[in-house]
């Protein structure tokens, strides 16, 4: 989804909160329609795009000048939050979306915070530590107005990592000293006042949309006569079968970095539903087996090379047996959950029909394009939208944020159960909402619950 397809999506759900009798106790329809109009264009806008240049001395190559952005889309539900990303496609347009998409992902899993997103347009592959370093701290100086604690805090995003924030909070203290600087930034390391597991947490929270739809949340409900998305319902009914008969689901995964790794490691392991990861890929190839993959081998190579074996001599040495195929082929190899943990626009118009998992997870932002979620839906297969399925993330921003205001360390597993507890409350509401109603995608769904919170929050404050 681009910026204006985000938009778009908007613009349609505050049209449908504008028909419902009762919406925030409105009774006319023109009460609702003039406060939802309202709503609708400060949602669909943003409060403040801030654009710069960082200059960087290259050590072989002079200077250069690259293009930095902090977008602030909305801070009704609390401070902007948002990561930063390195990439060498960010564009000022790209980075608003990113900020509309936080500021819903955020008010969808009720955390008090707004939505933001950084980005700087550079490949970090192609940037020494030193120039990198330099990077981050042109960025928090250029920035520096826009940013901190109590206004907007940044995280981690794609090509951005614990490194990168550390050295980000370090030029912060020295900008703002005798402030409090622990909380201007998340996703910081351990040792520099980071929540512990939170690298893992996107991932183990991308895991769990699915398992806990499969396994708890199929298994619970109970009035399953009334459930209206009947095609959905059938498709979950056959993976039960599935599982029952072949003692397995077969789990595909597009891109093998800190989401899709970790998700991997999470199918492989589940005791309750029982997986074989039949296919992983990163940027140059997929490796296949239908028997499963063995995953704890490919992610020691993976954390050492930063990619995957990729031809069959490294295989061998690892005594790992697959098949070598095309980057692309992981979305066309069989599966039933098909994990998409790599970049935006993976499956759309052009190669949806040759997909044929049944449950696509967006790990990533922003993988399919409207065209192949309204494709998908209509063929009875389940998207689970992004803005639900990673935002473990944020989840675990919000607990370092509250753990650096209050000093005090949480544990490991705590973190991860409160992150887990939270994901599994909005699942709940979500797949109820999606399932007892026969409207629109799961998307639409989770945007419907949050601008729904966001008006709300809108009018209460008397913005509107
Ligand atoms: N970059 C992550 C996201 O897109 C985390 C953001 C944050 O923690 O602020 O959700």
């Amino acid at each position: 989804m681009n910026r204006e397809e985000t938009q778009a999506l908007i613009e349609n759900v505050m049209d449908t909160l504008s028909d419902e009798n009762g919406f925030l106790g409105l009774r006319t329809e023109e009460e609702r329609l003039e406060v939802c109009g309202s709503a609708k264009e400060i949602l669909k806008t943003t409060d403040k795009v801030i654009k710069s240049y960082i200059r960087v001395s290259r050590e072989n190559n002079g200077i250069v000048r690259i293009p930095a952005y902090r977008v602030q889309h909305n801070n009704i539900s609390g401070f902007y939050k948002g990561g930063i990303r390195f990439n060498e496609y960010v564009s000022e347009a790209e980075v608003e979306n990113l900020a509309i998409l936080m500021t819903i992902k955020n008010a969808l899993h009720k955390l008090p915070f707004g939505g933001a997103k950084g980005g700087v347009h550079v490949n970090p592959k192609e940037y020494t530590d030193r120039e990198l370093n330099l990077i981050a701290k042109k960025y928090v100086q250029v920035f520096k107005t826009d940013l901190g604690p109590n206004h907007d805090i940044p995280a981690p995003d794609l090509g951005t990592n614990e490194r990168i924030i550390d050295w980000m909070v370090g030029e912060y203290k020295t900008i703002h000293p005798g402030e409090s600087y622990l909380g201007s930034f998340t996703g910081k390391s351990v040792e520099n006042g980071g929540a512990k597991g939170r690298r893992e947490s996107t991932g183990i929270g991308t895991y769990l949309s699915y398992q806990w739809m499969i396994n708890d949340w199929f298994n619970e409900i109970a009035d399953r006569e009334e459930v209206e998305r009947k095609e959905q319902w059938e498709t979950l009914e056959a993976l039960h079968e599935k599982h029952k008969e072949d003692g397995h689901l077969n789990v595909a995964v597009q891109g093998f970095g800190n989401v899709g790794s970790v998700a991997a490691r999470q199918a492989m392991n589940d005791e309750k539903l029982k997986q074989h990861v039949v296919a992983v890929s990163d940027r140059d190839v997929t490796l296949y087996n239908p028997d499963g993959l063995a995953i704890e081998s490919l992610d020691a190579f993976a954390f050492s090379h930063q990619r995957l074996p990729a031809t069959e001599k490294e295989l061998t040495d690892l005594d790992i047996e697959a098949e070598i195929l095309d980057a692309g082929d992981v979305l066309t190899v069989q599966s039933d959950v098909l994990i998409l943990a790599a970049v935006e626009d993976q499956i759309n118009r052009e190669n949806m029909k040759n997909v044929p998992a049944k449950i696509f997870v967006e790990g990533a932002n922003a993988p399919l394009s409207p065209e192949a979620d309204q494709y998908f839906e209509e063929t009875g297969k389940i998207v689970i939208p992004d803005i639900l399925v990673n935002a473990g993330g944020v989840i675990v921003s919000y607990l370092e944020w509250k753990q650096s205001r209050i000093t005090e360390e949480y544990s490991e597993s705590k973190i991860i159960d409160e992150m887990a507890a939270q994901m599994t409350k909005t699942f709940k509401r979500v797949y109820d909402t999606y399932f007892y109603s026969d409207e629109d995608t799961m998307r639409y769904g989770c945007f419907y619950l949050a601008l729904s919170r966001l008006t709300s929050l809108l009018y209460k404050h008397g913005k509107l």
